[in-house]
C-alpha cells in the first residue's frame, strides 16, 4: 500500500499549538495526526486513525487470546439502568445528559456495566453458562473538569472495557487472573515502561483493585514503590498506625500565647524561643494541622469536614478525594468559615478549655478526621481555638477523641511501605489500565441470578476491567519522540517506510515511484513523499523526521552512482544501498 503526500489529508505545522502542554500533544497536532474539534474533543486524521487502529489492533488480539467475546453497545443510553445502581446521581457533573423529543432522559456512557449486567441477565440463567467474559472497544464519553494534554485526558476518549461474569469467588479470581495477564502482554506489546499497582476502587466498590500505571513524568498519578515489592497509586497507600502510647506522665494540657503565629513554621520558631524543650528542638511534626474542607455529594448536598494531620506534612487532596468518591473536597472559604464562630482561622484545635470545637458531638458539629498516626497517647501543639493561642500538650484519646481516622495525609519518600517491606520511593505515571473485582455490586442492584449445580438461585460475580485505548497513543508518543518529531515503534507506526523523492527532475521521481512501489509489491506500507514543485528536499527531510516512520529512504543525490539511503529514524545512521538491493535491504530492516 502506498500513501502518497501529495494527496494524503494532512498538513504539518511548524508552529506549536498554543493549548498544548505537553510534547505528545505538540507533536500529534503539528505532525498533523490529530485535530482539536472542542475541549477535550479530538478528531484522528489519516495518520492518526492508522496508529490508532494498530494499538486498537493489539488490545484485541489479546482480549480474543484469552477467549473474551467482543461485541459493542451503543454510547448513548438510557437513564434507568443508572438510576438502579445509582449511578446517574453519582456521577454528577462527570456524565453528559440529554433529553429525547419526548423528554426522555439519556446519558453518553462513561463505563458500561450496567448495560452489560443486563445483556447477560437477559441471555443467561444457569451457571453451565458461566464464566463469559465479553468485551467492547467503543468511545466514552466523560465530562471531566480539567481535559488535558490532548487525547491523554479527553471528555471523549476510546476505552477497551470487558467485565467477566462468574458464579462463585473462585471463578471471579480465575477471571481476575486471566485479564490481568492479557494487560501485562498488551503494556508489553505497546512498550511501556508500567508498574502495576494496589489501587481503590473508587466509585464503582469491590475488591481486589490494580492499575497498570505507565511511568511518565507529565502523568496526573503518583505511586510508590517498595524495594520488598510493595506498589500502589498514592491514593491507595495505608498509613502504619503506631502503637497507642502510654500519657500518664503527661502534663495536662496548658494553653500558652503564641502571637502571631498562624503558620507551622512561625508556630514551631516561637515554641523553640518561648517554650525550648529539652530532648530536641520543636518539629512542624510535633503539631497538629486542622484543616477545614468542604465536601459536595453527588445528590449536591454540602458538609463541612475537619482534618487533622501531623504538621510537617500537607493535606493530599486526590488522596483525600480517592477515599470519599464519587464526593468532591474543596477547601473551606473564609466566607464559609463565617457560619462557625467558634473557628478561630490559624488557631483551630479539636479542643481545650472544657471546649470541644471539632467533631460531631462539637460546638461546629464538624466532623473530624484525623490521620492514623494520630492515636492515643500522641501528644501534640495546636490551636486553643483563642486568637494568639495554642495548646501544648494536648493528648489525643484523653484531651480530644476524632470522629475516626482518615487517609489525607502526603505520603513522602522515604515512608515505611505497610507491609514493612521498605523505604516508599514515589514516581509519577498515567493510568492505563485498570482491573478490579466488582463483587455482586452490580448483579445485586440489577437482579443478575443464575441457576447453580443445586438448582438454587445465585447471585452472579464480576470483574471489570478497562484499558485507555486511545489515551494510548499520546503516551507512546510521550515515550518515542526527540526534538525533531515523533519516532514511532514498528508495530505502531502509520506506514513501515518512508520514501522521500528528494530532488528534481523526471529521472529523479521515476526511481523514486520505482521504489516506492517494490517496496508496496513486497508488502510494505509505504508513506510516499512524491510532493513535486516548490517543496524543497529541505522541508521533506524536518517533515518525515517529523512524521516519525522508523525507517526513512531517501532517492536522491546518490542516484547518479545508483544509490540511495536508507536511514534509521531512532538513530539517524544512515546507509548507502545500491537501488537494485533496496527492496531487499528495507524489508530485511523492517522485519528484523
Ligand atoms: P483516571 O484515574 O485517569 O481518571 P479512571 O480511573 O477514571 O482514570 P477508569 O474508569 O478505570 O478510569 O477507566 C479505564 C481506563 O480508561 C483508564 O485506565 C484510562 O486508561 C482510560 N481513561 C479514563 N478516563 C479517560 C479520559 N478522560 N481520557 C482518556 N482515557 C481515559
Ligand atoms: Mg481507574
Amino acid at each position: 500500500m502506498i500513501l502518497r503526500l501529495s494527496q494524503l489529508f494532512v498538513r504539518t505545522l511548524r508552529d506549536d499549538p498554543a493549548d498544548a502542554e505537553v510534547p505528545s500533544h505538540r507533536l500529534l497536532v503539528r505532525a498533523g495526526y490529530i485535530r482539536r474539534a472542542a475541549p477535550g474533543i479530538y478528531t484522528w486524521l489519516p495518520l492518526g486513525l492508522r496508529v490508532y487502529r494498530k494499538v486498537e489492533q493489539i488490545v484485541r488480539d489479546e482480549m480474543d487470546g484469552i477467549g473474551a467475546q467482543e461485541l459493542q453497545f451503543p454510547a448513548l443510553l438510557p437513564k434507568e439502568p443508572y438510576e438502579a445502581t445509582n449511578r446517574w446521581t453519582e456521577y454528577g457533573d462527570g456524565i453528559f445528559r440529554l433529553k429525547d423529543r419526548k423528554g426522555a432522559d439519556y446519558l453518553l456512557g462513561p463505563t458500561h456495566e450496567e448495560m452489560f449486567t443486563l445483556a447477560v441477565k437477559d441471555l443467561y440463567s444457569s451457571y453451565k453458562d458461566l464464566p463469559v467474559w465479553l468485551y467492547q472497544i467503543q468511545t466514552k464519553y466523560r465530562d471531566e473538569a480539567r481535559p488535558r494534554a490532548g487525547l491523554m485526558r479527553g471528555r471523549e476518549f476510546v476505552m477497551k472495557d470487558s467485565y467477566s461474569f462468574d458464579v462463585d469467588d473462585a471463578g471471579l479470581e480465575r477471571s481476575y487472573e486471566a485479564h490481568r495477564a492479557a494487560y501485562v502482554r498488551i503494556f508489553d506489546r505497546l512498550g511501556f515502561d508500567y508498574a502495576i499497582v494496589k489501587a481503590t476502587s473508587g466509585a464503582m466498590g469491590g475488591s481486589r483493585s490494580e492499575e497498570f500505571l505507565a511511568r511518565l513524568d507529565v502523568g496526573e498519578d503518583t505511586y510508590v514503590r517498595s524495594p520488598g515489592g510493595y506498589a500502589a497509586n498514592v491514593e491507595a497507600v495505608t498509613t502504619l498506625a503506631p502503637e497507642p502510647l502510654p500519657y500518664d506522665d503527661v502534663p495536662a494540657a496548658h494553653a500558652e500565647d503564641t502571637p502571631a503565629t498562624p503558620t507551622i513554621a512561625t508556630l514551631v520558631d516561637h515554641l523553640d524561643g518561648a517554650f525550648p524543650r529539652d530532648d530536641r528542638p520543636w518539629e512542624a511534626g510535633d503539631t497538629l494541622k486542622n484543616v477545614l474542607l468542604v465536601l459536595t455529594h453527588p445528590d449536591g448536598s454540602r458538609e463541612p469536614l475537619a482534618v487533622g494531620v501531623p504538621g510537617d506534612r500537607e493535606v493530599d487532596q486526590k488522596r483525600l478525594e480517592g477515599q470519599l468518591e464519587p464526593t468532591t473536597v474543596e477547601p473551606m472559604t473564609d466566607e464559609e468559615m463565617k457560619a462557625f464562630p467558634a473557628l478561630v482561622k490559624g488557631y483551630i484545635g479539636p479542643a481545650h478549655g472544657g471546649r470541644t470545637v471539632l467533631g460531631e458531638e462539637s460546638e461546629t458539629g464538624i466532623r473530624y478526621l484525623v490521620d492514623p498516626r494520630v492515636v492515643t497517647g500522641t501528644r501534640w501543639v495546636t490551636g486553643a481555638n483563642v486568637e494568639g493561642q495554642h495548646v501544648i500538650d494536648l493528648v489525643a484519646g484523653r484531651d480530644f477523641t476524632p470522629d475516626g481516622t482518615i487517609e489525607a495525609a502526603e505520603v513522602r519518600a522515604g515512608d515505611p511501605a505497610p507491609d514493612g517491606s521498605g523505604p516508599l520511593e514515589l514516581a509519577r505515571g498515567i493510568e492505563m489500565g485498570h482491573v478490579f473485582q466488582l463483587g455482586r455490586k452490580y448483579a445485586e442492584a440489577l437482579g443478575l441470578q443464575v441457576l447453580d449445580e443445586n438448582g438454587k438461585l445465585v447471585t452472579v460475580t464480576m470483574g471489570s476491567y478497562g484499558i485507555g485505548v486511545s489515551r494510548a497513543v499520546p503516551v507512546i508518543a510521550e515515550y518515542n519522540h526527540d526534538d525533531a518529531g515523533l519516532v514511532w515503534p514498528r508495530e505502531i507506526s502509520p506506514a513501515d517506510v518512508h520514501v522521500v523523492a528528494a530532488g528534481k527532475g523526471e529521472e529523479l521521481f521515476a526511481a523514486a515511484e520505482r521504489v516506492a512501489t517494490e517496496l508496496s509489491a513486497a508488502g510494505l506500507d509505504v508513506l510516499y513523499d512524491d510532493r513535486a514543485g516548490k517543496v524543497s528536499p529541505g522541508v521533506k527531510f524536518k517533515d518525515a523526521e517529523l512524521l516519525g516512520v522508523p525507517t526513512i529512504v531517501v532517492v536522491g543525490k546518490g542516484l547518479a552512482d545508483g544509490v540511495v539511503e536508507v536511514k534509521d529514524r531512532r538513530s539517524g545512521e544512515r546507509e548507502d544501498v545500491a537501488v537494485d538491493d533496496v527492496v531487499a535491504r528495507v524489508t530485511q530492516v523492517v522485519r528484523g
